[in-house]
């Protein structure tokens, strides 16, 4: 797994995974456990929200699940406040990763175990367990899904394309970007896609907060500076709001839809990919993450040694963090239905 794509270098010492998983045996079966969601930037942190609060309750848990819409320090305080309420086990999905190490370290100096879910904690020896998709995957399947797109509709290059990134805050938008790069960058080498911008670098990239007038802003202005003339074939999204964002732009300045990734399987994007607009989403279903971040409550309350499936890669900066990793879907207008039968919101689609 090549999650070296997380470039982090400063690397310290490795914690055997071992040493944090036999630390935390065993707690009241009806202990607080605490879970810290970021903004919500897209559905799935939403319904993650209703997941655990569900689930946490199912499990004979107190749960404490809360969003940090005014950003860093209101995450801080509401961490802070799970430690001083007694939390056994402490969920984060964090705003800005970076950025929570005294908390953290409260928690751990409380007793508590510190799961990372989706998005990495990094920089802090004060994480136990990752709990994530495959996000450096889900980077590849994007890039592969818009060279697909942009081939179906013309069978041959150059491809004239734009690249869009997530906030640089989040630790999985450079795991996303980089993912997708893996399977570009050859394609830009040997000419066959052209940035006709030439903005090609993560930095450049970026979206400030996952947010959609953001990237509609930006799309504007690429269009306006580069595609006066060129046709534009295709546009990497990190994800689904992004690629609603960057369709409304080029369809306010009356261009042909290019072929644009996505990512979330947002219902508003799985209707316009079924309506052959946006080209691909990815599938993370967020009933299945919550429900495994779930069992690790479970398993440590229990005392039960934790399921780990990349014991290696996730080096945070500070140490190695044992991951259970999920994996990620791709979803185009060919697969949709299939993927999606069962689902209570967006199923059964038909074409
Ligand atoms: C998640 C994505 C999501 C993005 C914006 C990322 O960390 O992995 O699924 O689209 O945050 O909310």
């Amino acid at each position: 797994l090549a999650v070296s794509s997380l470039a982090l270098t400063g690397c310290g010492r490795a914690d055997t995974p071992a040493a944090s998983s036999d630390a935390a045996g065993g707690f009241a079966a009806d202990s607080l456990i605490g879970v810290a969601l970021p903004q919500k930037t897209s559905e799935n942190w939403v319904l993650a929200e209703s997941l655990f609060n569900d689930g946490l309750k199912a499990a004979g848990f107190k749960g404490d699940v809360q969003f940090a819409n005014g950003g860093v320090s209101e995450q801080q305080n509401q961490i802070s406040a799970m430690v001083t309420k007694g939390a056994k086990v402490i969920i984060v999905g964090a705003i800005d990763g970076g950025q929570l190490g005294t908390q953290l370290k409260q928690a751990k100096d409380a007793g508590a175990t510190v799961i990372a879910y989706d998005r990495l904690l990094l920089n802090t020896p004060d994480v136990d367990y990752y709990v994530a998709y495959d996000n450096f995957k889900v980077g590849e399947l994007q890039g592969q899904a818009l060279l697909d797109g942009m081939k179906a509709k013309k069978p041959s290059g150059p491809y004239n394309i734009e690249l869009f990134a997530g906030s640089p805050d989040d630790a999985n938008a450079k795991v996303f970007f980089d993912g997708a790069m893996k399977v570009l960058q050859p394609k830009i080498d040997d000419g066959t896609v052209k940035i006709v911008s030439g903005q090609k670098s993560f930095e450049q990239a970026v979206t400030q907060g996952w947010k959609a007038e953001n990237a509609q802003k930006r799309m504007d202005s690429l269009l306006v500076g580069s595609y006066g003339s060129a046709e534009l074939d295709g546009v990497l999204s990190p994800n689904d709001t992004l690629a609603r964002a960057i369709i409304t732009s080029v369809t306010a300045a009356g261009k042909p839809v290019p072929t644009v990734t996505g990512q979330d399987a947002e219902v508003e994007s799985v209707k316009s990919i079924m309506a052959g607009i946006q080209y691909s989403t990815i599938n993370k279903d967020t009933t299945a993450l919550v429900t495994h971040a779930i069992q690790m409550a479970k398993d440590l309350q229990a005392g039960k040694k934790l399921e780990i499936n990349d014991p290696t890669s996730y080096n945070n900066g500070v140490k190695v963090v044992p991951a259970y990793l999920l994996v990620p879907q791709i979803v185009t207008k060919a697969n949709a239905a299939e993927q999606f039968a069962n689902d209570k919101v967006l199923g059964p689609l038909t074409k």
